[in-house]
C-alpha cells in the first residue's frame, strides 16, 4: 500500500456527536479531506445511501472480503453487524491527493493508528456523560430501545479507551468541539 496522505481518526461511542464533527471538517475545503466510506453488513437507515454513507453488503459478501484480506481493519461492532475499512478506500482517497478522515469505532480507530502511527491523528470524542448519550440516541430516533441499550452498554467500555488516543475532545458544547477539532486538524496538517 502506498503511503501518501495523512489519516484523521475520530472515534467515539455512538451518539457522541462525532459524525457532526467529521461532517464539519469535511466542509472545510482547505483541509482537503475525504471521508473513508466503510463497508457494513448492517441494514441501511432510511436516510442512508449506498456508496455514500457506507458500502452496504450482505454478511456473506463481507466475509468474502475478510477471506481475501481486503480490509485494513474490520470488526463485528455489534452482534451480526460487521464494519470495516477496505484497503481500496484509503488508496482511492490518497490517489486523489487527499487526506482520509474516518468516522469509526474505538477499536477500529486504534487499529488504524497502529498501522500508520506517524501519519494518523487519533481523536476521541467524549460525550459529556452516559445519561446525555442516552438522551441523544433517543432523540435521534433511529434505533429501537434494545439497540439503544446495547449501544449505551458498549459506550461505557469505549470510554475507558480514551487515554489511548492522541487527543480527547469533550463534546459539551458543539461549537467549541468543532473549533477544537479544526485546530487539531490544522496543526497536524502542518507537521
Ligand atoms: P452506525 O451503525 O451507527 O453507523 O455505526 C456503529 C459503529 O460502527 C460506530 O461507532 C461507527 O463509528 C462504527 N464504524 C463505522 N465504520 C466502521 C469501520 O469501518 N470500522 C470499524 N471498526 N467501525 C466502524
Amino acid at each position: 500500500m502506498s503511503k501518501k496522505g495523512k489519516l484523521f481518526v475520530f472515534s467515539a461511542p455512538s451518539g457522541s456527536g462525532k459524525t457532526t464533527i467529521v461532517r464539519h471538517l469535511l466542509s472545510k475545503k482547505e483541509f482537503n479531506l475525504d471521508f473513508s466510506i466503510s463497508a457494513t453488513s448492517r441494514e441501511p437507515r432510511s436516510n442512508e445511501e449506498d456508496g455514500k454513507d457506507y458500502y452496504f453488503m450482505s454478511t456473506r459478501e463481507f466475509k468474502d472480503h475478510i477471506k481475501n484480506d481486503d480490509f485494513l481493519e474490520w470488526e463485528e461492532v455489534y452482534r451480526d453487524n460487521f464494519y470495516g475499512t477496505l484497503k481500496t478506500e484509503v488508496e482511492r482517497i490518497w490517489e486523489e491527493g487527499k487526506h482520509v478522515i474516518f468516522d469509526i469505532d474505538v477499536v477500529g480507530g486504534l487499529a488504524i493508528k497502529k498501522i500508520f502511527p506517524e501519519r494518523t491523528l487519533a481523536v476521541f470524542v467524549k460525550p459529556p456523560n452516559i445519561e446525555e448519550l442516552k438522551i441523544r440516541l433517543k432523540k435521534r430516533g433511529t434505533e429501537s430501545e434494545e439497540k439503544i441499550s446495547m449501544r449505551v452498554a458498549k459506550a461505557s467500555i469505549e470510554m475507558a479507551t480514551a487515554p489511548q488516543f492522541d487527543y480527547i475532545i469533550v463534546n459539551n458544547e458543539l461549537n467549541s468541539a468543532l473549533n477544537d477539532a479544526e485546530e487539531l486538524v490544522r496543526n497536524f496538517l502542518k507537521k
